[in-house]
């Protein structure tokens, strides 16, 4: 360092006059208008939803204004004070949209701020042209709502609207659907397991007495193959849900341990999340095995998990770093950019080449965390790592106006970055067309 120092100071003194000099290309006037046209039209692939395919919309009783509730919405309602024990008397049972909207109200009121019941207000006015929820308005909303569930709107708002050429369905399969959806699979019931129970299913399942550790891999590695030859492109890890990203490399004799006691016990045994994570830290293992052979990259929810009464903490993304170092050959996709890890994330994927950031859902979560982090993720990380686009929305509403919030934030940040000289036009546009469409291509094999 030293050295350095004193070569500094040498070639400054031999230069002496020469004055700091601007050396950014000065963007072209109009650039903001072409990126924002640009990325207005540009093809997507859209790395995650778990969209209710035309069919079972059909014969559900959220066909109504509810269904932009799904999920997000319902969640804030909840966080808002609803019980949620109303579920059930929201979305599987026969009510009006005005009864319905009576149980509603109280509860959006105090929850309309939320950038979740932003979007849902986004999509009815832009969608059906009703800009605000209210006794008078639902019925007509929901109206309108099952008259274009009546056409192929599933496909317009997806495929013309958005210019989706691909998304990626968590689990179910949505029939007829084939030519652009593609899916990704859990594998939970491995990697939660700690009842005995549980157990016996996959036996039954998979016609297959599970009677030992082996046993229990070997039922692992034939849901993983028929997966694959039904079309899975990708693994999905829900776990933070229900316990630490932390697993350990665990011997097969702990693991055997644990799987003992399970099936040595009652018909009903079970036993605490902390007492099964031997065995479900060395089916992890088992899982990433199977993702290294078969090349297929393994997606984790990673920061905030929908719904209530779930641990932050499990979630942070550095619990996973032991992961990394151990499968290199092994793409990690870390979603919904870890909020609210975002500078982990950072440095994770600046520090370990085989780990990716997907932006699916955050700018439901919060718009400003996305524009904050995006823009610090340009400047840490390979922008080949980066896929901006995925809704995790149940409703093709929503995917409507998540998108829009997205492409409105990308314009924003690369603006900013183009006109701060960090990088020109041209790269801007390079940079949305990776992280809308190529890297996802490219992640997933899909052309
Ligand atoms: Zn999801």
């Amino acid at each position: 360092m030293r050295f350095r120092v004193t070569f500094f100071i040498l070639i400054a003194s031999i230069l002496p006059g020469i004055a700091q000099k601007d050396l950014r290309i000065l963007p072209v006037p109009g650039f903001e208008n072409r990126i924002i046209n640009y990325i207005d039209t540009i093809r997507v692939i859209d790395t995650h939803e778990h969209l209710i395919g035309p069919e079972m919309l059909k014969d559900s009783y959220f066909l109504d204004f509810s269904l932009l509730f799904m999920q997000n919405g319902y969640d804030d309602l909840v966080s808002a004070g609803m019980p949620d024990t109303l579920f059930n008397t929201l979305f599987n049972q026969q009510i009006d949209p005005v009864s319905k909207w009576k149980i509603i109200e109280p509860y959006w009121n105090n929850s309309f701020n939320t950038s979740f019941n932003r979007m849902i207000i986004h999509s009815a006015t832009s969608l059906y042209g009703i800009s605000e929820l209210n006794e008078s308005t639902v019925g007509t909303l929901s109206e309108k709502i099952r008259k274009a569930h009546d056409s192929d709107w599933f496909d317009r708002i997806i495929r013309d609207s958005c210019r989706i050429d691909y998304f990626i369905k968590d689990g179910n399969y949505i029939p007829g659907k084939d030519g652009f959806v593609r899916y990704e699979k859990r594998f939970d019931d491995w990697l939660t397991i700690r009842s005995k129970y549980r157990i016996d299913s996959l036996a039954i399942l998979q016609l297959d007495p599970i009677y030992s550790l082996d046993d229990f891999v070997r039922s692992l590695e034939t849901a993983f193959e028929k997966e694959l030859k039904n079309g899975m492109i990708a693994v999905k890890i829900f776990s933070s849900y229900y316990r630490t990203l932390q697993f350990e490399k665990t011997s097969a004799d702990a693991a055997k341990k644990v799987f003992k006691t399970l099936v040595n016990g009652e018909e009903d045994f079970k036993i605490s999340m902390k007492e099964a994570k031997p065995l479900q830290d060395y089916m992890l293992f088992k899982l990433l095995d199977l993702a290294r052979k078969y090349d297929k990259p393994v997606a984790i929810h990673t920061g905030i998990q929908a719904g209530k009464g779930k641990i932050i903490g499990n979630s942070n993304p550095e619990l996973l770093t032991n992961l990394f170092i151990d499968y290199p050959d092994v793409n990690f996709v870390l979603y919904h950019g870890s909020y609210p890890y975002g500078g982990e994330l950072a440095s994770l994927a600046k520090n370990y080449r085989n780990v990716y950031i997907d932006m699916n859902w955050v700018y439901a979560v919060s718009p400003t965390y996305s524009e904050r982090y995006f823009n610090e993720w340009l400047e840490m990380v390979p922008v080949s790592r980066i896929t901006a686009f995925g809704g995790d929305c149940m409703a093709v509403e929503n995917v409507y106006s998540e998108l829009l919030a997205a492409k409105r934030i990308i314009s924003k940040v690369l603006i900013i970055k183009v006109k701060e000289g960090y990088i020109t036009e041209s790269e801007a546009m390079r940079i949305a067309k990776m992280i809308f469409h190529d890297n996802a291509a490219k992640l997933y094999k899909l052309n």
